[in-house]
């Protein structure tokens, strides 16, 4: 089976090695307090997508998960730190994957804007 057209991603380290199934379903910029805090950065950004094609091929073991809120994973290389997945208990059907692990680079639409009102005056401007 082909995977063309699938996502593929790595964390920091090379340690883990995802790949996704498309479709996309939208992705977004999430500047909420959380994202912000787990990203070390200004938003954290995403692609929603089914669960059920993402596949880990390479260093499931090395995976953490941090629950955030009562229904909110966000899942980390426990080497490296980078931050890969983003899912809700109240949604397992879909799994948000970091746009900033994907290779090669997200070339799709980032739709939304989530918590904008919580942008940080320092963000990168485009
Ligand atoms: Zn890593
Ligand atoms: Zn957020």
């Amino acid at each position: 089976m082909s995977d063309q057209g699938d996502l593929h991603g790595s964390c920091l380290c090379g340690g883990v090695r995802y790949r996704a199934a498309l479709p996309v379903f939208h992705a977004s910029h999430c500047y909420c307090t959380m994202c912000r805090k787990q990203h070390g950065a200004a938003a954290g950004s995403y692609a929603n997508v089914a669960s059920a094609g993402l596949v880990i091929e390479q260093g499931a073991g090395l995976i953490a998960e941090y629950a955030s809120s009562a229904d909110g994973r966000r899942d980390f290389c426990r080497v490296c730190g980078s931050t890969l997945f983003w899912r809700s208990t109240e949604s397992p059907d879909r799994v948000a994957i970091t746009l900033g692990t994907l290779e090669p680079e997200y070339g799709g639409p980032v739709e939304r804007e989530l918590f904008a009102d919580n942008k940080p005056a320092w963000r990168p401007r485009g």
